[in-house]
């Protein structure tokens, strides 16, 4: 019997965050909590040595997780895109 694989829905892309990399503690909770996975580990090390998060540079719903997950304030910054953006 043929199976048909389930069509992934389309991710949009509703807004982005900015992170401070020198603020960043490289302790990935952000990365673990964000839903759309769309953060990584840097591969560069900052001023205090550790990897900072970056984002990967589409896929952001601005849903405000990794903002409430990060324990450095001021790190994180999160946009919202305004319609037609
Ligand atoms: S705002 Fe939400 S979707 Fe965007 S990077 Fe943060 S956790 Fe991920
Ligand atoms: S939660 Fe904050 S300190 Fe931790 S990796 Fe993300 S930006 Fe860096």
């Amino acid at each position: 019997m043929a199976t048909q694989a389930a069509k992934k829905p389309a991710r949009k892309t509703r807004g982005f965050i900015k992170i401070r990399e020198e603020e960043c503690k490289g302790c990935g909770c952000c990365i673990e909590d964000c839903p759309q996975k769309v953060l990584e580990f840097s591969p560069n090390l900052n001023r205090m040595g550790y990897h900072p998060c970056v984002y990967k540079g589409d896929g952001c719903i601005a849903c405000g997780i990794c903002f409430y997950a990060c324990p450095e304030p001021g790190a994180i910054t999160v946009y919202q895109l305004e319609e037609g953006d």
